[in-house]
């Protein structure tokens, strides 16, 4: 492919609003471009990947004995009515109306559907076991869609489901899925740990979350160094007492202390969570005033919400007396900020002096600390001790110190059980004519996460550096001067013989300077980097691999005698 022809709008400068590497370099090397938030357009490169990875997924899946189809994106809200999900699901799923009135939802997920056309198609134990697939987008009104694909609105999902009759059927299908998602991620050359999760609301056993590591993910990881122990920090707090014990001590001269906390979505969960009333605990929230993000802390015992407090703080009554002043307002308490300068102070409002074994936290997992003395610690403390990583807690399988790390959610196994298969009448008959209901398993990638999850792996200070398995091209063929006959030749037939081989090759033909292309190269990030320069006039050509940074020298001759 000629770089001149095709479309890779490459950027200098890193765009505002995207915070993590793998946004900014997604959007840098033209991968993909934004076309409202949570929503973007894959260019021609980011589809090139993107498709490697569904080819990685398609083979594994195939391979594992899973059947492709492909499911429609809107559902008719009968089908979500019926699992009860039309109601528990909440604002995350997208909702609209037909020119009839009719309700439908964008899917979210597709144990409706999928249940459905089982219902309908399998009656017997004879067509049972089965695990169907689907490669398709999904959407996700998320509170906060962000880092680019990694939380997107609309997003590219492989999700599968299993039909089995018996529970140790159930077993062994969620056992090969879960293999083949190991062969998966390993294929796409990510550092990931299988950790087990909470089961939450939905029920069901067995649920196990695929992580890439990342300090940017949004998940934490509890493991233990010393046996196979690895959960999610959900899961790990259900099983470690830990935290709420020492939550509950009213030792006054107690100092401030780390403790685990789950994502939770209100204050009265996690005051339950502490076991503490919901008085004792200052949550924190990121704003902007005036464009100014600050971190405003509220009181435990408050309900505003975001969109109000950006009311009030536009309003009157609010008013910022300094820089770093403080300011009260009913049940705001105080603020930090802005965000980004290190170490500022937590500042106490009047109205919360004198609160003694307050918890204080973000609104985030893993963020809070307990025994916070409001007079004697806030103005000591810094928002990056809240960031500190919670340490000190023991492995109840072999007793060793646990450790802790981010991770990324790319993938996620869950043993559903007769949860759809009840509600929606998906039965089958025994060899007896008894019905059963039938036993499910559902099993998600999120394919564009994926993709996102490998560059935030893989880059350095000049750009991305791709895995072989998933690299838009396998090779960069960069001409230092197009004009020149002797150069333009040689890549010519360079060219020729690589694609002829099977490579995968970019040609920059372009009449561009060749600091320009070099670091386009370097952004691009190809393994392998072949430079037709000067010493075309001897058949040599300079070769650099983008990961080690190797540089040597190749004749072209070597170069098709490597390609034989
Ligand atoms: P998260 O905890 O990150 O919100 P989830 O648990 O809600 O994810 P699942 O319902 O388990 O997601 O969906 C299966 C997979 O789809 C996830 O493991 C993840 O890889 C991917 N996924 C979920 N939400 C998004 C999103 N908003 N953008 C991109 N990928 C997503
Ligand atoms: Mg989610
Ligand atoms: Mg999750
Ligand atoms: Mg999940």
């Amino acid at each position: 492919m000629r770089q001149q022809r095709m479309l890779i709008p490459t950027l200098r400068d890193v765009p505002g609003d995207a915070e993590v590497a793998s946004h900014k370099l997604m959007l840098r090397a033209g991968l993909i471009r934004q076309l409202s938030s949570g929503i973007y357009s894959y260019l021609p490169l980011g589809l090139k990947a993107l498709q490697h990875i569904q080819t990685i997924v398609r083979e594994e899946m195939d391979a594992a004995g899973a059947q492709e189809m492909l499911m429609p994106a809107l559902h008719p809200s009968e089908l979500w009515k019926a699992s009860g999900r039309w109601d528990v699901y909440g604002p995350e799923l997208m909702r609209l109306e037909d020119r009839h009135g009719r309700e439908f939802a964008l899917g979210a997920t597709h144990e409706e559907v999928i249940t459905t056309i089982v219902k309908d198609e399998i009656q017997s134990y004879k067509k049972l076991p089965v695990t169907l697939y689907q490669i398709q987008t999904k959407y996700r009104d998320e509170r906060r869609p962000r880092f680019g694909l990694l939380r997107g609105r609309e997003f590219l999902m492989k999700d599968a489901y299993s039909f089995d009759r018996s529970q140790s059927g159930l077993d062994e299908s969620y056992e090969s899925m879960y293999n083949a998602y190991d062969r998966i991620f390993t294929r796409c050359g990510l550092n990931f740990r299988a950790v087990e999760a909470d089961s939450g609301a939905i029920g069901g056993t067995d649920t196990h979350e695929f992580m890439a590591l990342a300090d940017i993910g949004e998940d934490t990881i509890v493991h233990c160094p010393s046996c196979h122990y690895a959960a999610n920090l959900e899961k790990a707090v259900g099983q470690l007492p830990a935290a709420s014990a020492s939550s509950k001590q009213s030792d006054l001269n107690a100092k401030p202390q780390k403790v685990h906390t789950p994502q939770v979505s209100s204050i009265k969960q996690l005051s339950e969570f502490l076991q503490i009333s919901p008085e004792q605990i200052i949550k924190s929230i990121a704003i902007e005033v005036n464009g100014t993000p600050v971190i405003v802390l509220l009181r435990g015992d408050c309900e505003i919400n975001e969109i109000k407090l950006k009311n009030v703080l536009g309003g009157s009554e609010f008013t910022m007396l300094s820089e770093a002043g403080i300011h009260k307002l009913g049940s705001v308490a105080g603020f930090i900020g802005p965000l980004g300068l290190p170490n500022i102070k937590i500042i106490a409002d009047t109205s919360i002096i004198g609160m003694q074994n307050a918890v204080i936290g973000a609104n985030e997992a893993d963020y809070h600390l307990t025994h916070v003395h409001v007079e004697r610690d806030l103005v000591d403390l810094t928002y990056d001790d809240l960031r500190n990583v919670t340490e000190g807690e023991h492995c109840l399988t072999c007793g060793h110190e646990l450790s802790f790390a981010k991770g990324i959610e790319v993938g996620h196994v869950f043993k559903l059980g007769t949860k759809y298969s009840r509600s929606l009448g998906a039965s089958f008959s025994d060899e007896n004519g008894a019905a059963e209901p039938i036993i499910m398993g559902c099993y998600g990638i999120g394919v564009s996460r994926v993709l996102a999850a490998i560059i935030e792996q893989n880059y350095d200070e000049r750009g991305i550096i791709w895995p072989d398995s998933v690299t838009p091209f396998d090779v960069h063929l960069l001409t230092v001067h197009v004009q020149d006959e002797i150069q333009l030749k040689l890549s010519t037939e360079i060219y020729k013989t690589l694609t002829a081989a099977g490579y995968s090759v970019l040609w920059d033909d372009r009449e561009e300077r060749p600091g320009v292309k070099f670091n386009d190269a370097d952004l691009l990030g190809f393994p392998l980097r072949i430079t037709v320069g000067k010493k075309a006039v001897e058949h040599i050509v300079e070769c650099k691999e983008r990961r080690s940074g190797d540089q040597y020298e190749l004749t072209t001759e070597q170069i098709a005698a490597h390609c034989q």
